[in-house]
């Protein structure tokens, strides 16, 4: 039975939760950019290999992931993202980052494990060590994976690309969680789409410049980039059902240098959300469309550019994996499991389970102390009191946290691997 397997091997779990405790200030306290974290691989590829996982280490570069063959049965995927971001720590925790490290574009910048991925790197550190310490109770292979670079949106991809497919079995499903701005303790599922897909996009028009005094000679790529501006409001508004819910914002505008000069190109750049592939489809292609038109309406001599970047996948949910998921935590946490909504924040880990084919579902920990927060919501000022991920001010509370998202990842996994 998976819930007598799931209490026999979190039995291991106060044995070890000094040193996981550890791991988690170690890396917090040395937090590493995306595509930067070779010393937080390092410790998890020699966690996983003392537990007796075959390892595989830079895969997609400093990618890990482990394998533990326990028998006949299911394949479990674990994920875990290892990456901190570009933000000075202003938690005053005794363990807070004094890093300083550069980034890809070569500047000098502050690091800090703003978005809890260090809680992620220690839980699966810890769950892995659990699975494999009571390997009698359960059967099948566990995949433990530790992804870089999540905050920029490839990390997960780039694991792909290096050949994942090839080092490991392929699961039967695939599980990851990550820590929110909810009370510890509690953790929460969604069926569906639980998070956002994500697109930025780069356009660059254009136009004749000319000088300002003689507009019959330009073709003004100022007065191009704003109409296409206007006209992008009408994408949400009229193309995209009621019930749906996109968003299309232009964040950047630029064209020019001087109030004289009209100039010779304009570059836009903007960020859509959306969750469901038809409406990122719908909203895609009408961005192009009126692009397109407008440059035409406008004479532009040449056609316009589209790049596209920091483009994060829609997360969402197998429903029956989900199903099986909440079962396995109502089975474990009682009350403190329930459903939650979706959240309008993107992820890239589902890159990983859709190119290998695999059923997935993604749930949430909470990660703020329960009476700090319980005091914000009945001042009715958790917005303001609360602390969000990528703030500077954003640590997880250590326990019950790393407890509870340790036994979440045992007990998801051993759904499949007890049932
Ligand atoms: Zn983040
Ligand atoms: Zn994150």
């Amino acid at each position: 039975m998976a819930d007598s397997a799931v209490s026999a091997v979190l039995e291991g779990l106060a044995g070890i939760r000094t040193e996981q405790e550890g791991l988690y200030r170690d890396v917090h306290e040395h937090p590493e950019l995306s595509h930067q974290e070779t010393r937080t691989a390092a410790l998890v590829a020699g966690r996983l290999r003392d537990a007796g996982f075959e390892v595989h280490e830079e895969v997609g570069g400093t990618g890990v992931v482990g394998v533990l063959r326990n028998g006949d049965g299911a394949t479990v995927l674990l994920r875990a993202d290892m990456d901190a971001l570009p933000v000075r720590e202003a938690t005053g925790m005794p363990y807070a980052s004094t890093v300083v490290a550069t980034d890809a574009a070569g500047a000098e910048v502050p690091v800090m494990h703003a978005c809890g991925h260090d809680m992620h790197v220690a839980c699966l550190a810890g769950a892995a060590h659990l699975l494999a310490a009571g390997r009698e109770h359960w059967h099948g292979t566990l995949i433990a994976l530790f992804q870089p670079a999540e905050e920029v949106g490839d990390g997960a991809r780039r694991m792909v690309e290096g050949g994942l497919a090839d080092l490991i079995p392929t699961p039967d499903v695939a599980l990851a969680q990550h820590v929110m701005p909810a009370p510890a303790g509690r953790i929460g599922t969604h069926a569906g789409a639980a998070l956002s897909a994500a697109d930025s996009m780069r356009i660059t028009v254009h136009g004749r410049g000319a000088h300002g005094s003689m507009p019959q000679a330009a073709v003004d790529p100022v007065v191009l980039a704003a109409m296409i501006v206007v006209r992008l409001q009408t994408v949400v508004a009229r193309e995209v059902p009621p019930g749906e819910t996109a968003v299309l914002t232009v964040g950047s505008l630029q064209a020019g240098t001087k109030s004289n000069v009209i100039p010779d190109h304009a570059v836009l750049q903007l960020n859509v959300r959306t969750f469901s592939d038809a409406t990122r489809r719908t909203v895609l292609d009408a961005i192009e469309r009126i692009v397109r038109a407008e440059c035409q309406a406008s004479g532009s001599p040449a056609e316009p550019e589209f790049e596209l970047f920091d483009r994060f996948p829609l997360t969402e949910n197998d429903a029956a994996t989900t199903d099986r998921v909440a079962t396995a935590f109502a089975d474990f946490f009682g009350e403190r499991a329930e459903p939650v909504g979706s959240q309008s924040a993107s992820e890239d880990f589902s890159d990983i389970p859709t190119a290998l084919g695999v059923p997935y579902t993604y749930w949430f920990v909470g990660g703020i102390d329960a009476e700090l927060y319980d005091a914000a919501e009945q001042a009715g000022r958790v917005a303001q009191d609360v602390p969000v991920n990528h703030s500077a001010r954003f640590a997880p509370v250590l326990q019950p946290t790393l407890d509870t998202g340790t036994q979440a990842l045992v007990a998801g996994a051993l759904a499949w691997l007890a049932p």
